[in-house]
């Protein structure tokens, strides 16, 4: 997927791209130079790396930020940029009551505990604060917000919110908060330039940084080197090997590729979170040659949108009660069907009855799709000929059909579903293939409460420090996708890297 980074957005992704072109090619660009004295290297320049880089200048540190893109941003360019922070002051105007312990109660009430406890805690102590000085600094918050959730389990309170572009609204404060730190030369910049591996001593002790550009390599030397490379969601072989499932969908930032998770392994690092692997529901693809473009989703959820039809597995099996209003149910129980995968099944009356059916989709839309045979999209005037089309196993769906109508006519379905205003048994009936896919990565390098790297004894690697989603969606959110868990954390580990944890001589 080539990431679409407009002129404008690279003009404003510094206050003056040339600015920054010059003083990376003036300083540092030459083959086989060595550069030294920084008080941080910033590994990575996107939602972790620039507060890091801002608050450790305005300590009046000499930063370096090693960026392998042409701008810095990174995933904000693509990212929704929904953030959860309690006790905020836009919380506080709308008279809201909330807390970081009640945001950290909800983070392992959603994840079942399988957030990790102490990057949970970090994080939601300190992300009021964060969002507060995006606030300060012309954030522009979407007016209804905060709220309590949408596409994800709802938190009990209101406190998630985000801004009208996305991602992008957050990035336009990083780029505004960035751009004196950049004119006064305590920041400088390396574009299209890939970090290769750290430089240790004997010791172990890390020391810098070795990076390659189309301008050869060069070695960097720094007191602190802070890993913020992004998480592997657009690695496939990364991602199959440690989510033990293949990637489906284009749809991560391209350079996520673990470079900083295979740094930080490379001095003794160990991960941890991959066990939390979590598909999101229903996703629909343009073509089943994996990973291929989503083209949109199918989560309909009651209260809002009542489910017609039922979710059948290979097998031709029921899975659960379609009715039932999570969305983590959804995605804990299409986790445990093979492949991540089931199909929608409805009849004739149930299409002129459904309200969803992919995103924004009509009727109309969806018709077209059957008709004209679309991937995923299967008619048949039969169950045996619906399931044949779909490749499910044909006597599962006939069975699991006939189970489902005695079980509505009964009042006794076998999942507990209450919602069953029809019987499916009008042709043409209908199927929509639905697979579970991610946004982001699970496992990620383990840390201590300062963000330093550690090995498996619990020893910290002297000089090195991670954020952002390198260390896990499966850690900051556990087994669950609780609203806001990365870039939030992103942000607020990245200020409070530059702002307190690391020490400047
Ligand atoms: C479509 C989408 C929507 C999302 N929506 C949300 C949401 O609403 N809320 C939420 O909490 N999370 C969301 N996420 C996840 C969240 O946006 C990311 O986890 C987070 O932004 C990652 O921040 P980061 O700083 O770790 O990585 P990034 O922002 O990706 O920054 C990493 C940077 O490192 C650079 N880099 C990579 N390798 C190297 C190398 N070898 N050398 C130098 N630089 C390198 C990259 O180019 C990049 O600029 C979403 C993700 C996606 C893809």
């Amino acid at each position: 997927m080539k990431i679409a980074i407009t002129k404008r957005d690279l003009l404003r992704a510094s206050s003056g791209a040339a600015l920054l072109a010059a003083t990376g090619k003036s300083l540092a660009r030459r083959p086989g130079q060595r550069t030294e004295g920084w008080d941080l290297i910033v590994v990575g320049g996107g939602n972790a790396g620039m507060p890091a880089a801002i608050f450790a200048a305005e300590r009046g540190a000499k930063v370096l930020v090693i960026e392998a893109a042409s701008a810095l941003g990174g995933t904000l360019y693509l990212s929704s940029g929904q953030m959860s922070a309690a006790g905020t002051k836009l919380q506080q105007a709308k008279g809201i009551e909330d807390s970081p312990e009640l945001h950290y109660a909800d983070i392992m009430r959603i994840s079942k505990s399988t957030a990790n406890p102490a990057l949970a805690r970090l994080a939601t102590d300190n992300a009021g604060r964060t969002f507060d000085w995006l606030m300060e600094n012309g954030f522009e918050v979407h007016p209804q917000h905060p709220v309590e959730g949408t596409t994800h389990e709802p938190y009990s309170v209101a406190r998630y919110a985000w801004g009208k572009e996305g991602g992008r609204s957050i990035l336009k404060v990083l780029n505004q908060e960035l751009a004196p730190h950049l004119e006064s030369g305590l920041v400088t910049t390396l574009l299209e330039t890939r970090a290769t591996d750290l430089i240790t001593d004997d010791k172990d002790n890390v020391l810098g940084v070795k990076t390659s550009s189309a301008d050869g390599s060069q070695d960097h030397y720094g007191d602190n080197v802070v890993l913020t490379a992004g998480g592997y969601a657009s690695n496939d072989r990364l991602f199959e090997e440690l989510e033990g499932t293949s990637r489906a969908c284009v749809c991560s930032y391209p350079n996520s590729q673990g470079a900083g998770i295979g740094l930080g392994l490379s001095v003794g690092g160990y991960l941890r979170g991959a066990e939390n692997h979590l598909p999101l529901f229903g996703g629909v693809f343009a073509s089943d040659d994996y990973p291929s473009p989503l083209i949109g989703t199918h989560r309909p959820l009651p209260p809002h949108t009542m489910p017609w039809g039922i979710y059948v597995n290979a097998q031709g099996r029921r899975f659960m009660a379609e009715d039932v209003p999570s969305h983590d149910a959804h995605e804990v129980a299409l986790g445990e069907q093979s492949n991540e995968r089931c199909w929608l099944v409805f009849d004739d009356e149930m299409i002129n009855k459904m309200e969803s059916f992919i995103g924004r989709w009509t009727r109309e839309d969806a018709m077209k799709a059957f008709d004209s045979g679309q991937a995923f999209f299967f008619k048949a005037e039969s169950p045996a000929e619906l399931a044949r089309k779909a490749n499910i196993n044909i006597d599962g769906l006939s069975e699991t059909i006939e189970e489902y109508n005695a079980g509505r006519e009964h009042g006794n379905d076998r999942y507990g579903r209450k919602h069953m205003p029809l019987p499916l048994q009008k042709a043409p009936f209908y199927a929509i293939q639905l697979q579970g896919w991610l946004l982001t990565s699970f496992a990620g390098l383990a840390v201590n409460e300062d963000l330093q790297v550690i090995r498996k004894d619990g020893s910290g690697i002297p000089n090195l420090y991670a954020a952002g989603e390198l260390l896990g969606t499966g850690n900051l959110s556990g087994k669950a996708y609780c609203g806001g868990m990365l870039v939030t954390p992103a942000l607020t580990f990245g200020r409070l890297l530059g702002q307190k944890i690391l020490k400047f001589a």
